[in-house]
C-alpha cells in the first residue's frame, strides 16, 4: 500500500533545455503525454520564457504553458528531453535523477545509474517521440501529431535544414492535418 501510494505521489518532471525553442517546449509536452500513457504520472516544464513561434503555437494549439524551473526536485525522477548536456539542463542537475533522456544532439552526459536514453541523428526530439509511440502501440491524439509535425518544421527550418532526414518526411506526412472533403 505504501509504496503505491508512493508511485501516486510521484511525477515525472520532463524538461526540455535553456532558452526553450519548440522542440523542446512542445516535446516536453508530448514525452508528459508518451509517460502518462504509461502509466506514470508526469508534468512538463520549461526553464524560460518562450520565443514568439512556440508562443504563437501554444495559442494556435490551445495548450496551455508549462511551467517554467530552473531547477527541479531533487526528491523526483527527471526526464531531459532535447538536450543531455548539463550546460543545457536545470541549475541542480547534479542533484537530479535522470531517469529518461530523449534528444537529437550529440552526447555529453554521464550518470551513476542506469536509465532510458535515446538519441538518433533526425531532425527533431518529436520525430523519436513519433517513434517511441509507434513502438509501444500508443495512441497519437490530433492534438500531439500537430505539435510533432510544429517541432518537425521548426527544427528543419521549412526543411532548409541539411538535419532533416527521410524518416522526419515520411513523419511529418503522417502527422499532417487532414482536412475532411468537401
Ligand atoms: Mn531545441
Ligand atoms: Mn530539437
Amino acid at each position: 500500500i505504501l509504496l503505491r501510494l508512493k508511485n501516486f505521489m510521484t511525477h515525472i518532471q520532463v524538461i526540455g533545455h535553456k532558452n526553450p525553442d519548440t522542440d523542446a517546449t512542445l516535446s516536453a509536452i508530448i514525452m508528459a503525454d508518451y509517460l502518462t500513457q504509461k502509466g506514470y504520472s508526469a508534468i512538463p516544464y520549461i526553464q524560460g520564457d518562450l520565443n514568439k513561434e512556440t508562443l504563437y503555437l501554444l495559442e494556435t494549439l490551445g495548450i496551455k504553458e508549462p511551467e517554467i524551473k530552473s531547477e527541479l526536485n531533487p526528491e523526483l525522477p527527471v526526464a531531459l528531453v532535447d538536450h543531455n548536456e548539463a550546460s543545457q539542463a536545470p541549475d541542480n542537475i547534479s542533484e537530479l535523477q535522470v531517469e529518461w533522456v530523449v534528444d537529437h544532439h550529440k552526447i555529453n552526459f554521464s550518470s551513476q545509474s542506469p536509465l532510458h536514453i535515446r538519441i538518433e541523428p533526425i531532425c527533431s526530439t518529436a520525430s523519436i517521440l513519433f517513434k517511441m509511440y509507434r513502438e509501444s502501440g500508443l495512441n497519437i491524439s490530433k492534438e500531439i501529431a500537430q505539435m510533432m509535425l510544429a517541432c518537425i518544421m521548426s527544427d528543419s527550418l521549412l526543411w532548409k535544414s541539411p538535419t532533416s532526414t527521410d524518416e522526419d518526411r515520411a513523419i511529418a506526412f503522417v502527422c499532417r492535418p487532414v482536412t475532411a472533403a468537401p
